[in-house]
């Protein structure tokens, strides 16, 4: 079994942010079926909860 990669979700609507695998349908700030794009950070020095902070 293999245990799927947490990447931090954005939503291009509101801004909200959370940690999931995959995107969901609906955004649980707004609740509308929006866009997310993925602003995990990858850099291992980065000192945030997993946001690259150029990305956000
Ligand atoms: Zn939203």
């Amino acid at each position: 079994m293999t245990q799927l990669p947490q990447i931090t979700w954005k939503c291009v609507k509101c801004g909200y942010t959370y940690t999931a695998a995959q995107p969901a349908d609906e955004c649980p700030a707004c609740h509308e079926r929006c866009e997310f794009v993925d602003v995990s950070c990858y850099t291992p020095d980065c000192a945030g909860p997993g946001t690259d902070d150029r990305l956000v």
